[in-house]
């Protein structure tokens, strides 16, 4: 048997992330070797992102590095995989012939295969762009690049349709898996060591809603379920949408502790005109009204955000309305970003495009207001004592484990490596914008 070592890159999102530790746990499981670095790999698997146009430059430009190496030896072949692989997977792989596998997110179960077939025989495997699922991969990942968390996806694909959006072109129609499914497979976990869990979907408050007689509060109960589990000591969910975020969600979370009080809740933008323009199905006051709902129900929670500048058609005003809005709900952290247009989707082809300089500058507005924001909020909590899991080094410096309190701040204390995965009491003694320096007590 030829001996098949794998190297895999993973540039986007947590689904990604999940995906790469499904199938690094399936082709370890099949006699494949995880290479200590991408020069000594047969094959590099390229987990890629459809979101914004510079993460497809980026992994463009990355799998065109491999070309050299391989026109000299035929090693490594690529693997081409996740969102960008469905949306232009076969033009890449006539582009650049030392991909010898793509395949959307529906089709990552036929990739151990196809990689297999492609270093036995060199048949090329290109997947078609579509949705429907075809192969799995045991959902449960067999090994995981992080060993005290682990990630279980509730549902795939996404229904909203948010105007700028290239998810459910590219991830399909929402589907949510059953609960027993999402419960034996969390539990497993638990059992084989993870002591986090962050339950996934591109929406998981609309958990249930594709169900027969699907309804609201699917989501509660399936939280309900997952966070009783014997000897699970956090769980945590991402991402949540306004629209279909429900107050039975808030109950459960308050009636278990271990559940972090820490919510994704991407707004978007604070102007109700550019809102309906995106599709995003509430109006700024509504969203204000769940925030102030949320903490009033959990006054230690965070909550983070998602916003686009430059959505086309934002004036100043528009613009404005967010600045506002930040500045009014004083969100933990915030993930911005410049409008990227994403062929296929309705924003892309409107004529009223702010020009690229203009969204740059309100980014860089946004993201002054935010920073200042999250540095006063970070500065807040010197002095005071979390409960932190400690499960990395930290790449800030040697001796330094990184973790995150319950409600997602990284912290970085001195400690030694063999103190990863364990949960440890912090004081926080510095702090910035970003993360926390504490010492253990
Ligand atoms: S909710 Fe909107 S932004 Fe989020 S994945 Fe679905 S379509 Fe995209």
């Amino acid at each position: 048997m030829i001996e098949k070592n794998f190297s895999i890159r993973v540039i986007g999102c947590q689904m990604n992330v999940h995906d790469g530790d499904k199938l690094r746990g399936e082709l370890l499981s099949r006699g494949w070797r995880e290479a200590d670095d991408e020069n000594g790999a047969d094959f590099v698997v390229f987990f890629t992102c459809s979101v914004r146009e510079r993460a497809e430059q980026k992994a463009a430009s990355e799998m065109g590095k491999f070309g050299k190496k391989w026109k000299k030896s035929r090693r490594p072949c690529l693997a081409f995989l996740g969102c960008m692989a469905a949306r232009v997977g076969s033009a890449m792989a006539r582009k650049f012939p030392w991909i010898a596998v793509t395949a959307g997110p529906a089709h990552i179960g036929l990739v151990p295969d196809a990689m297999d077939r492609a270093l036995e025989t060199g048949e090329k495997f290109i997947a078609g762009s579509g949705t429907d699922v075809a192969g799995s991969i045991s959902c449960a990942p067999k090994s995981r690049g992080n060993p005290h968390k682990a990630y279980v996806t509730v549902a795939n694909g996404c229904d909203q349709f948010c105007a700028y959006c290239i998810v459910p072109y590219v991830r399909g129609r929402f589907a949510s898996r059953a609960p027993e499914d999402v419960i034996g497979e969390a539990r497993a976990l638990v059992r084989n060591g993870a002591a986090e869990i962050t339950l996934l979907g591109q929406n998981v408050d609309a958990y249930g809603k594709d169900f027969d007689g699907g309804g609201r509060g699917r989501f509660a109960s399936l939280l309900d379920g997952v966070s009783s589990i014997d000897g699970l000591r956090r769980v945590r969910f991402a991402t949540s949408h306004p629209s279909d975020f429900t107050d039975d969600i808030l109950d459960v979370m308050r009636d278990r502790p271990n559940i972090c009080p820490s919510i994704n809740l991407p707004v978007q933008a604070g102007s109700d005109r550019v809102l309906r323009e995106m599709n995003r199905r509430y109006t700024k006051d509504e969203y204000v009204s769940l925030v102030r709902r949320i903490r009033a129900a959990l006054p230690e929670s965070s909550i983070t955000t998602d916003l686009i500048v430059g959505f086309p058609g934002e004036t100043e005003e528009d613009f404005e309305e967010s600045v506002a809005l930040f500045e009014e709900l004083r969100f933990d952290l915030a993930h911005t970003a410049a409008y990227s247009p994403r062929e296929g989707t309705p924003a892309a082809s409107r004529a009223d495009q702010v020009p690229p300089a203009e969204r740059a500058r309100r980014l860089v507005k946004l993201n002054g207001v935010q920073t200042e924001i999250s540095r006063k909020i970070n500065a807040s909590m010197v002095g005071r004592t979390y409960e932190v899991l400690l499960d990395e080094p930290s790449p800030k410096g040697e001796g330094l484990l990184q973790g995150r309190t319950a409600t997602d701040k990284v912290v970085l204390v001195r400690a030694p490596l063999e103190m990863a995965g364990a949960f440890r009491a912090a004081r926080v003694i510095g702090s910035g914008p970003w993360c926390l320096e504490g010492e253990l007590v």
